[in-house]
């Protein structure tokens, strides 16, 4: 039974009101974070059905994540109760083509129940497309194409539709070519890849007429959220499904677009006016999420933006204990610290009666996870990590540690199967299954079975050849155990492996991340004896109880917290390099830099009551220690709304490493001022620092210096 029509529209503001009511026609709002855009959709939802505009049925409605659409399945749940007249279609742009393929798959050249392929059959099949082309697979690589397909299909390119230019510039000017073969193969294999759902959707829309109108009919209203990083795919499937009554609403906030490296495009906002004209926009203005430091910290940042939209907004949220703490930005001197501190923080919440699920942690790079993991083991904290596996659980960190217990423990049958062909090293399936076969019958282990069967002659030529040398390989690491140091070794194992090369060819958008993760792993190592020890601690780890019921921290990339929000949210990393990302800058640029600002606005708006900033001074790259410069985002903080806070001393402060302060050789500065008086340090980094053109910790240093040391707060000077 749908619920009275009213009641569920009490406490919503007029605006957020008018866009509920809005049924007819095109809505688009435009509203910063926090100002119940979501809250707006849930509650249009519920809205429709209320009114008996439509069934559930006649709903689509599109999140950015599966999370987020559970979450509104729920929320619905809570407004309409279970109904008996189903659900309205509610799930990622995926999700919902799927759905639609499997219902008209014979349409585009499918069978209903046709595969999605995975990455690795994709690469593979890719290619022997290159090869069977007569193209060098070396100078074409298979995993470059796979992003260049990528690319064409997120803008709803067909092969036929692909500009000539760009055709041309891969694999000899084959690049066409090569599409069209690679969709031959997928159609036979009766497989889609993940680019494909969206594209097939939209191919089937335009080459059926009666299919299109069936949809356009059945959808009699439409709702986006996050509809700033629709990519042009999407925004042709919804302009497609639109066209009939129109009453699409979608909902958006372009500082907070984050995914054009995955083909996002803002504009398509920007677009939508033109698009469906007449279409009503709607402003929200008031954040119901923040209290006012957060949100005028969050907002003063975004204002170095040039290319946005611009907005106002306003807060009357207030901290129900009346703390109104600023925003704090703290520096720790290494990353280790770093967590450390965030790790006694979170316990003095806890024991001051905070929920854990209040609280995360949102990281710029995956690879920082590493650090408050092991710390929170240590700690005894429960965490989850969300949007991805835990560091330990990651593809790339397994492959390495497959390598690495070959080389402790030959007898590990599950380690040497994982990396026996990864890289690929051209062993078939029936090499491996004769080493297989050869270990049950002799009940011995995988490796020792593949050195006996090099021995003879059953094996190919080529594939004892191959296993041949790989045994050799880990021969070689293991007579280098006892003499060279175990993050040296692993290096060694990674490199002469072809593992790390591996991704270092691989052009997809995740392999930079697996390549920091990898060398984070590395870095990790040195915290113990032995690759013996290290490889038990990690065993340890990784047989943590996941408590998925208990209350737990969460751990996420900045990227998957869009559209959460937690009372307390720390925000570690902040540094040049890491945050504004190294990558980023380099490969766009000027939009690359308001990509990353964007993220930290999207960072600091998930806090409801608490933003806490970090930095550290001092970072081990390649086992050398460098000293790093605060990210000028913290520049960019208006200094009314933000506390400086000076880590007690004996933790090392941050006076010395910061920017503009002087730097610490690469020797081993934590160990040589590890025990020397932050206020000292932050005297020298007023002297320096301000000779060094005042950057952010030489003006916290001259905050320092007012007093002495030991753990305190100070006003920040954050204006020259
Ligand atoms: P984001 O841009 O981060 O996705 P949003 O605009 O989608 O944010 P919501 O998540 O919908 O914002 O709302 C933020 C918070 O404010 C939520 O906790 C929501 O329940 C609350 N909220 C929204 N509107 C109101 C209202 N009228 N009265 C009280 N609380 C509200
Ligand atoms: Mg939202």
């Amino acid at each position: 039974r749908p619920p009275e029509p009213g009641s569920y529209l009490d406490g919503l503001n007029p605006e957020q009101r008018e866009a509920v009511e809005t049924l007819d026609g095109p809505v688009l709002v435009l509203a910063g974070a926090g100002t119940g855009k979501t809250r707006v959709l849930t509650t249009r939802i519920g809205h429709i059905l209320a009114t008996r505009r439509a069934f559930p049925s006649q709903i689509l409605a599109v999140t950015f994540t599966n999370k987020a659409a559970r979450e509104m399945k729920e929320r619905i749940e809570r407004l309409i109760g279970e109904s008996a007249e189903g659900m309205p279609w509610l799930g990622t742009f995926h999700s919902i083509c799927v759905k639609i393929l499997r219902r008209h798959a014979e349409l585009i050249g499918l069978q209903s129940g046709f595969s999605i392929l995975d990455t690795d059959d994709q690469i593979r099949l890719i290619k022997q497309i290159i090869q069977a082309e007569g193209l060098d697979d070396k100078r074409w690589t298979a995993r470059a194409f796979a992003s260049q397909l990528d690319g064409w299909k997120n803008r709803g390119l067909t092969p036929d539709q692909v500009p000539e230019g760009e055709a041309r510039s891969f694999g000899n000017g084959k690049g066409r070519a090569l599409y069209e073969q690679y969709q031959e193969r997928l159609s036979i294999l009766n497989a889609a890849d993940f680019g494909d759902l969206l594209l097939h959707v939209i191919t089937l829309f335009r080459n059926n007429p009666d299919v299109l109108a069936e949809y356009q009919n059945r959808f009699r209203f439409m709702l986006v959220d996050e509809y700033q990083d629709t990519n042009i795919a999407q925004y042709l499937f919804l302009r497609l499904l639109a066209q009939g009554n129109r009453n699409i609403c979608c909902v958006g906030d372009d500082d907070q677009s984050i995914y054009g490296w995955r083909g996002a495009e803002v504009d398509n906002i920007l677009r939508f006016d033109h698009d469906f004209p007449g279409a009503k926009v709607i402003r929200l203005e008031r954040n119901y999420r923040s209290t006012s430091h957060i949100l005028a910290a969050a907002s003063h940042l975004i204002a170095h933006n040039e290319g946005r939209l611009g907005k106002t907004l306003f807060t009357d949220v207030v901290d129900p204990e009346g703390e109104e703490v600023r925003v704090s930005v703290a520096a720790a001197w290494d990353s280790e610290e770093e967590a450390r501190a965030i790790g006694d923080e979170i316990e003095a919440l806890q024991s001051k009666g905070h929920s854990l699920d209040s609280m995360a942690i949102l990281v710029r790079a995956s690879f920082q996870m590493r650090e408050f993991e092991d710390r929170f083991v240590t700690l005894g904290v429960n965490y989850r990590v969300v949007g991805g596996p835990r560091f330990y659980e990651r593809m790339e960190i397994r492959d390495a540690m497959a390598y690495f217990r070959c080389v402790v423990q030959p007898a590990d049958d599950l380690a040497f199967e994982r990396i026996v062909n990864t890289p690929k090293r051209g062993l078939g399936e029936a090499s491996l299954k004769l080493v297989h076969a050869y270990a049950r019958a002799n009940r011995i282990p995988l490796m020792q079975a593949a050195s006996d069967l090099c021995q003879t002659e059953e094996l190919k030529p080529k594939a004892r050849t191959t296993l041949r040398m790989l045994l050799a390989d880990f021969d070689r690491w293991r007579d280098l155990v006892p003499t060279m140091s175990h993050t040296e070794l692993a290096e060694i194992i990674l490199d002469e492996s072809g593992y790390t090369e591996m991704w270092r060819n691989d052009r997809s958008a995740e392999a930079p991340g697996r390549l920091d993760n990898l060398k984070e792993l590395v870095r990790s190592m040195d915290e113990f004896e032995s690759l013996a020890g290290f490889l038990e601690h990690v065993a340890l780890v990784m047989d943590r109880d996941a408590d998925g019921n208990n209350e737990a921290v969460s751990i996420m990339t900045l990227h998957s917290a869009k559209g959460l929000e937690f009372d307390t949210v720390f925000l570690p990393g902040w540094e040049e390099g890491l945050f504004p990302h190294q990558r980023a800058l380099d490969e766009s640029g000027r939009a690359g830099l308001e990509e990353e600002r964007r993220l930290a606005y999207v960072g600091i708006t998930r806090a409801r009551r608490r933003a806490k900033i970090w930095f550290a001074s001092n970072r081990r790259i390649h086992g050398m220690w460098q000293s790093s410069i605060p990210s000028r985002f913290l520049d960019e903080l208006p200094a009314d709304h933000v506390d400086v806070v000076e880590q007690s001393s004996n933790y090392g402060g941050y006076g010395g490493g910061g920017y503009g302060a002087s730097r610490f050789d690469t020797r081993d500065p934590f160990k040589a001022n590890y025990s020397t008086p932050g206020w000292q340090r932050a005297q020298r980094a007023q002297t320096q620092g301000g000779a060094g053109g005042g950057g952010f910790a030489g003006r916290m240093g001259s905050g320092g210096a007012r007093q002495s040391g030991g753990p305190r707060m100070i006003e920040g000077e954050l204006v020259a």
